[in-house]
């Protein structure tokens, strides 16, 4: 490699180094460590069987303990395809293969290569998508027939064919364009799409899975409203998701910001549950919103991906690791298989992190839900309704909790409410 390539390199590194820590900084600083005061007398300890009877706990567990190695299975096995792929010559002369048709062009290799690509590693796993969804079946969490489950496994597989090479096909533009320092303005375009991503996905991604629809007008619909002027963050609406199409399943969720976000409840909520645990649901979200916390998530991982790419300008400016790729140089297209690679080992690494913050994030919100709707009650009874109509696990191994866990478990979320209950008694 020449020299100017190898300084490149340094720079590439020094830059990834430099926004790695501001990222980490704003994860330490930004993420709220201590929710809650700690009551007289201690915290409570958290009961593993969330108050649920013998019954639905082991219930819970089985179905648990039949989906959690499929996951593993999963993970692993992606991972051991795009490796092979990516660390052999492999993935290399799929690539080549693939744009053959189009004259061979780089342009052309990528626009056909990538989404061979990524149906192949799509392919590898899907055989435990389809276990998985056995067993959601089995245990009457799945209402989704398999026409339906084949469709979305397609949508989604051709949202991210295109998605991911659109991106990709705009990165090897630019490293061509740039050879020396394609990392920096990829590294700005990759935090831009994170932002742009988070902000459109939605009025662009969730529609091409659910419909929505205004919660009708009623009781219901004027406290939450209520609530959320309250909260300081007034709403137009509250939309209705058909998830009942595919789930048994209870669930809400804020997503977007600016403009574009939105507090979603499942339909499956409004038939089944007491308004009070509806709202001590919404009440939650609506901590989500009072805190920005889609925005502050975005910006994290925005400094996040910026951090990644620059690390990749170092990475690929390793000659003998393009070479056991296959590839010539990081403009070549047939580094392509190694830059998913890297893309995927880098998400299953930050995962961990991402959690660790997602669990207390999610605890503010709890927190929120209970200094709005003063119902610690309901949010007691709404957390064991949960855990056992979505089979979670009230109590599940920790290190699994620890990589996995984007929420506080339905034990440690009880013990968080009777906390608060305590404080307040004084
Ligand atoms: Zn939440």
């Amino acid at each position: 490699m020449r020299r100017g390539g190898r300084s490149g390199a340094r720079t590439a590194l020094a830059v990834a180094l430099l926004l790695g820590v501001a990222a980490l900084l704003v994860v330490v600083l930004r993420t709220p460590w201590d929710v809650l005061p700690v009551p007289p007398g201690g915290r409570t300890a958290p009961d593993p069987t969330a108050g649920l009877d013998a019954d639905q706990v082991a219930r819970a567990e089985e179905f648990a303990g039949a989906l959690r190695p499929a996951s593993l299975v999963s993970i692993s096995l992606g991972l051991a395809a795009s490796a092979l792929l990516g660390l052999t010559r492999l993935g290399a002369r799929l690539v080549q293969a693939a744009g053959a048709p189009l004259r061979g062009r780089w342009a052309g290799q990528v626009l056909l290569g990538v989404p061979a690509l990524v149906v192949v590693g799509r392919l590898v796993t899907l055989p435990v998508s389809a276990y998985a969804e056995v067993v959601r079946h089995r245990y009457g969490l799945s209402t989704r027939g398999w026409g339906l489950w084949l469709r979305d496994v397609a949508v989604s597989l051709a949202i991210s064919a295109v998605l991911t090479t659109l991106v990709v096909l705009a990165f090897l533009w630019l490293v061509r364009r740039a050879p020396r320092t394609w990392w920096a303005w990829s590294g700005l375009a990759a935090a831009t799409l994170v932002v742009v991503g988070s902000f459109l996905y939605p009025v662009v991604i969730e529609p091409a899975f659910n419909r929505f629809e205004p919660l009708p007008a009623g009781e219901l619909r004027s406290d939450l409203l209520a609530l959320a002027e309250e909260n300081g963050t007034p709403v137009q609406d509250v939309l209705v998701s058909d998830a009942s199409r595919r789930t048994t399943a209870l669930n809400a969720y804020v997503s977007g910001f600016g403009s574009t976000r939105r507090v979603v409840v499942y339909d499956t909520l409004l038939d089944r549950l007491p308004d009070a645990e509806i709202e001590a649901i919404v009440a939650h979200e609506l901590g989500h919103v009072a805190n920005d916390d889609v925005l502050t998530g975005t910006l994290m991982g925005a400094l996040g991906a910026g951090a990644a790419t620059a690390l990749l300008g170092w990475l690929l400016s390793w000659a003998p690791l393009l070479r056991r790729a296959g590839a010539e140089a990081p403009g070549d297209p047939r580094v392509v298989p190694l830059l998913l690679l890297l893309v995927s080992v880098g998400g299953l690494l930050g995962t961990p992190l991402q959690n660790l913050v997602s669990r207390q994030i999610e605890a503010r919100a709890d927190v929120h839900a209970l200094d709005l709707t003063r119902d610690p009650e309901a949010f007691i009874a709404m957390q064991r309704r949960l855990s056992t109509t979505n089979l979670g696990d009230p109590d599940p191994p920790a290190a699994w909790h620890w990589y996995f866990g984007s929420h506080p478990t339905a034990a440690q979320r009880i013990a968080l409410a009777q906390d608060w209950q305590r404080l307040e008694e004084g």
